[in-house]
């Protein structure tokens, strides 16, 4: 497993594999892996003859009062689980090679990053897009895994390939989840035992939400509010968003049909949880 710093040692590396006429699957990350993070890796093992991953708490995608230096880094446990996983390149960019001084070029999905955790969260997908960007210039993937759990995240991604013609394919995984069903995700280490314990209750609201549709629900406000009691029964969580979305525009929905995505934005203590799932 070659351990790659910079930019342009990373860009040789791809070329030469590419010249080899291998596919290079990639797989972006902030690090402090986990399941979720390792099922991507396991999938682009298999489809790739070559996997990348990258590691970088990316600044841009953090506003000044959100959890960047606080957010979980595990450089030694990252190392272990890429080589269980047969990585053959992890990629740590620096902050300085990600954004020299002078850096002023972004990328933005103007509409669909407005909605959902793009209002709480004005600059986020600028950044992630940004980034995700650059990663893909460096990395020159033929195809890159995402996560569900980010919903908006992966519908951002798709829209800027196509509108940018990337050729990059883009795979969306499905969601891993604890045995209570709470989604992994790094975010989880900041919870206390019993906020721990009180977090469920949003994958299981999910639940009841899908089992009303199955059985003929196609009212959104209907489902929504169940959504809201359910997560309300426990008090210390406080609902950020609750909406049901076209999976691929992520515009609001009324009457549920066939792409319905259903996604929550929830806060307990000082940690916001997302989650979602199809309807
Ligand atoms: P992050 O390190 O949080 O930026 O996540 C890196 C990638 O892993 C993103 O594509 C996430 O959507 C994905 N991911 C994170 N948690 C999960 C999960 N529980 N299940 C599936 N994918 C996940």
């Amino acid at each position: 497993m070659q351990i790659v710093n910079s930019p342009q040692e990373m860009q040789k590396l791809s070329l030469k594999w590419r010249e080899l006429g291998q596919r290079i699957a990639f797989v972006p990350t902030m690090g402090a892996l986990h399941e979720g993070h390792l099922s991507l890796l396991r999938e682009a093992r298999r489809i790739g003859d070559k996997l990348v991953i990258s590691i970088f708490v990316n600044p841009t995608q953090f506003s000044p009062n959100e959890d960047l230096s606080k957010y979980p880094r595990d450089k030694d446990g990252d190392l272990v689980s890429a080589r269980d996983c047969k990585v053959d390149a992890v990629y740590f960019p620096t902050e300085e090679d990600m954004y020299p001084k002078g850096h002023q070029t972004f990328v933005e999905v103007a509409k669909m990053t407005k909605g959902l955790c793009g209002a709480r969260r004005p600059t986020h997908f600028r950044g992630v897009t940004t980034v995700v960007l650059k990663l893909f210039n460096i990395v020159q993937p033929h195809v890159a895994l995402f996560g569900e759990k980010d919903f908006q995240q992966l519908a951002v991604v798709r829209t800027m390939v196509r509108d940018l013609n990337l050729p990059i394919e883009i795979i969306g995984m499905p969601i891993v989840r604890d045995s209570d069903g709470l989604a992994l995700s790094s975010r989880n280490a900041y919870l206390s035992p019993t906020e721990r314990i009180s977090v469920p209750c949003i994958s299981k609201s999910l639940k009841i939400a899908q089992k009303m549709v199955i059985s003929g629900e196609k009212d959104a406000k209907k489902v929504i509010n169940i959504v809201k009691t359910t997560i309300e029964s426990e008090k210390s969580v406080k609902i950020d968003y609750i909406e049901i979305c076209d999976s691929n525009t992520l515009e609001s929905q009324s009457v549920i049909n066939g792409e319905a995505r259903l996604l929550i934005a929830a806060h307990i203590g000082k940690t916001r949880l997302i989650d979602n799932c199809r309807l």
